[in-house]
C-alpha cells in the first residue's frame, strides 16, 4: 500500500504574475538584494526555502537575523515562491513511488516523482515543459518544446515535494532535456548542492548526451553524478530512437561520460530503456559489452513502459533478466530496474497529456 493519498486534479486558471516573476534564481536573488540582503542572508533565504522550511520558525526566528525591509516582505514573497510550483494532482503507486503532476505559475503543467522509499529519499525532476529531443518511444517528446523552466521553478519542485515527504537525492530525469536548460539546470544544482542536506554524488544530471555537458561541468562547484540515456549502441539506431539528440556516437557519448565520472569520483548512469524487438537483441548486448568494458559505469536496463497510441512494447521479464545476468557475467556492472510509479499510466509526459486533453493544463 502506498503512504500516499490520490488527490484530486485542481484547477490553476490565472497566471501567477508575483510568482512569475520569480522563476529565475537570478531574478530572486536580485529581489532579495533589493530588499537588503547581503549574500549569506540571501542563502539563509534560499536554503530554507529550497529544504521546504518555514524562515519564520526555532526559538530564534530566522527573520530575526535578516534586514528589516526583507522581514517585512517574507510572507508576500512565500506566497510567491510557493505559486511557482503547486499541486495539481497526486498519482500513487502500488511500490511506494508517486508521480505529481505540478502546476507552474503561468498554468503550465510538468511531472516530478517521488522514487520509491529506498535508503535515499529521492525526487525526480522536469526541466522544460515538453523537450525537442523527440525520442520515440517518450510522451514528452511527441509534443516538442513548450518553455524551458526557470533554475527557481526547478528548485520549486523539490520545495514543494518536501511538504510531502524528506527528498535527499534529485534526479533531473524528468520531462526536458536538461543540456537544452543547462545554465538554469547547473544553476539549480549549485543552489540544492550547496543548501547542506544532499551529497553532490545524490544530485543526478541526466543527458541524451550534449558536449556542452561534459565542456560545462568540469567547472561548476557542485560535481553532480552524470546519467547518459543511451539506449543504443548503434549509431543509425539510436538516430531513429532519439531524432534530434546531438550526433555524437555512442563510443563518443560513453568516452565523455566515463571521464567525468572519474573526474566527479560516481560512477555514469548509464540508461538504457528495454524495448521489445528493437534494442533487446543480442547484437546490443555485444555493443554494450565492447562499449562499456572497463568503464567506470553502471548500466540500468529499464524495460519499457508502453504508452498508449505508440506502437513500443515492454519486453518480458525473463528476456530483461537474461541480457543483464549475461551482462554480469561479461564484468558490466548491470541493474534491472522497473521504473518509477510504472503502475501509474506509465511513463513521463503522460499525466501531462492527460490534463491538458481534458483542459487542465
Ligand atoms: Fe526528451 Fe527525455 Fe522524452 Fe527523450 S525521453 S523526448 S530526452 S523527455
Amino acid at each position: 500500500a502506498s503512504a500516499f493519498e490520490p488527490v484530486p486534479l485542481r484547477r490553476f486558471d490565472r497566471p501567477d504574475a508575483a510568482a512569475l516573476a520569480l522563476a529565475d534564481l537570478g531574478a530572486l536573488r536580485e529581489r532579495l538584494r533589493a530588499l537588503g540582503a547581503n549574500d549569506a542572508h540571501q542563502h539563509r533565504v534560499l536554503r530554507l526555502w529550497s529544504q521546504a522550511r518555514p524562515q519564520t520558525s526555532g526559538r530564534r526566528r530566522v527573520e530575526d537575523f535578516l534586514p528589516k525591509p526583507l522581514r517585512e516582505a517574507l510572507p508576500a514573497l512565500s506566497e510567491a515562491l510557493a505559486g511557482l510550483a503547486r499541486l495539481h494532482s497526486l498519482h500513487p503507486a502500488e511500490d511506494g513511488s508517486a508521480r505529481l503532476l505540478v502546476a507552474l505559475a503561468d498554468g503550465q503543467t510538468v511531472e516530478s516523482v517521488l522514487l520509491a522509499p529506498g535508503r535515499t529519499p529521492g525526487l525526480c525532476v522536469s526541466t522544460q515543459v515538453g523537450c525537442a529531443v523527440g525520442c520515440v518511444f517518450c510522451m514528452t517528446g511527441q509534443g516538442g518544446l513548450l518553455r524551458q523552466l526557470g533554475s527557481a521553478e526547478i528548485v520549486a519542485q523539490v520545495a514543494l515535494a518536501r511538504t510531502l515527504r524528506p527528498v535527499k537525492k534529485v534526479v533531473f530525469m524528468g520531462m526536458g532535456e536538461p543540456a537544452h536548460n543547462l545554465d538554469a539546470v547547473l544553476d539549480a544544482i549549485e543552489l540544492l548542492g550547496t543548501a547542506g542536506d544532499i551529497g553532490h554524488k545524490n544530485l543526478v544530471l541526466s543527458t541524451v548526451g550534449d558536449a556542452r555537458v561534459f565542456e560545462r561541468l568540469p567547472r561548476c562547484r557542485v560535481k553532480p553524478a552524470l546519467a547518459l540515456s543511451l539506449h543504443s549502441t548503434d549509431a543509425a539506431r539510436r538516430a531513429e530512437l532519439l531524432p534530434r539528440a546531438p550526433r555524437l556516437s555512442p563510443q563518443e557519448l560513453v568516452e565523455a561520460a566515463d571521464a567525468w565520472a572519474r573526474e566527479s569520483g560516481y560512477p555514469v548512469q548509464v540508461q538504457w530503456t528495454l524495448i521489445e524487438g528493437v534494442n533487446d537483441g543480442d547484437d546490443e548486448l555485444q555493443g554494450l559489452e565492447r562499449l562499456l568494458h572497463g568503464r567506470y559505469a553502471v548500466l540500468n536496463l529499464i524495460p519499457y513502459n508502453a504508452v498508449p497510441g505508440l506502437p513500443w512494447r515492454r519486453p518480458d521479464w525473463t528476456r530483461a533478466a537474461e541480457m543483464a545476468r549475461h551482462l554480469h557475467r561479461r564484468g558490466i556492472l548491470t541493474k534491472l530496474r522497473h521504473s518509477a510509479a510504472q503502475d501509474v499510466e506509465g511513463g513521463c509526459g503522460q499525466l501531462r497529456a492527460r490534463a491538458v486533453a481534458a483542459g487542465a493544463g
